[in-house]
């Protein structure tokens, strides 16, 4: 019986040691965890990616509940682009946005729709008098049709919400040869930061998305047109002001882009600002409640 007992007061102290060893190795692990957040790029819930294409734009918005693209850059870029979401882990984009189709904007967009799933597509509906008939954008006509994906004409002041994303088509207001001027512009906003995006309006367009009455701050511009000076004027920057200017251009390119106009005008009013010439792929995250520019 004594030894009986003994033994099992043995294996209860046994037990006891490897029941307080568990917890401890399981509460400094859950402490770990705690105290240490994890801000590597896979746990930022939302990120903008101004991907350098060279001459051209491509933006991509990457989020914990969906993803959205701005333009898919020049002809030849497509690869680039497609390795590039691949190496982000988007497979699928809620919105790709075709700002309007000068191949520097649409000429990989054939191969992306492709690519990877695409639910909606906004792009600007255009008249007999100035759609296009270049094999970029009947390419990528072709390949929209065969993807499935829903087709939404621009229109002034709709709004759209994937996950924790809002955003607003501003424009383009009406027909215009000048196919800059039917850039599909938008605003997006993610809790209190604001991004705007105007593809390549020019000036005129500008004086319109003012006298419209929108809201047009933003922390964010993506300069309009490369940083080219029939774009972003003094006013609409004014009325902008952004924390932050990005702007996406090829460097030697024979535009000139981006004009020593626009440069200035950055440097007078003390705008921060970032191209993917100089930088290369350019990351906007928020972290906490802060942008942080990679
Ligand atoms: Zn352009």
């Amino acid at each position: 019986m004594g030894k009986t007992k003994s033994a099992n007061k043995l294996i209860s102290v046994i037990v006891l040691i490897v029941v307080v060893i568990v917890i401890s190795i399981a509460g400094v692990k859950f402490g770990a965890d705690e105290t240490e957040p994890d801000i590597s790029e896979t746990n930022v819930a939302f990120s903008v990616h101004f991907i350098d294409v060279g001459q051209g734009d491509c933006t991509l918005i990457k989020t914990d509940k969906g993803n959205m693209l701005i333009d898919a850059g020049e002809n030849g870029n497509e690869t680039a682009v497609l390795n590039y979401l691949s190496e982000q882990g988007v497979t699928e984009l809620e919105y790709f946005v075709a700002t309007h189709p000068h191949s520097d904007h649409i000429g990989g967009a054939a191969e992306v729709v492709s690519g990877v799933t695409v639910k909606n597509i906004i792009m600007p509906k255009l008249s007999a008098s100035n759609t296009p008939t270049t094999k970029a954008y009947e390419k990528m006509l072709t390949s929209i049709k065969n993807s499935g994906a829903k087709v939404i004409a621009a229109k002034p002041d709709s709004e759209y919400a994937f996950g924790d994303v809002k955003f607003i088509v501003l424009s383009p207001f009406k027909q215009d040869d000048n196919l800059n001027n039917m850039s599909v512009t938008l605003k997006l906003t993610y809790g209190s930061h604001s991004f705007l995006f105007t593809g390549d309006a020019e000036k005129e367009v500008e004086e319109q998305l003012i006298d419209y009455g929108y809201d047009l701050k933003a922390d964010v511009f993506k300069l309009a047109h490369h940083g080219s000076s029939t774009s972003n004027s003094y006013e609409f920057m004014d009325v902008v002001n952004p924390e932050v200017a990005v702007i996406s251009y090829g460097i030697d390119n024979s535009y000139g882009h981006p004009h020593d106009e626009t440069v200035e005008m950055l440097e007078e009013k003390s705008i921060t600002y970032y191209s993917t010439a100089q930088s290369g792929d350019i990351i906007i995250k928020v972290v906490g409640d802060s942008l942080v520019v990679e």
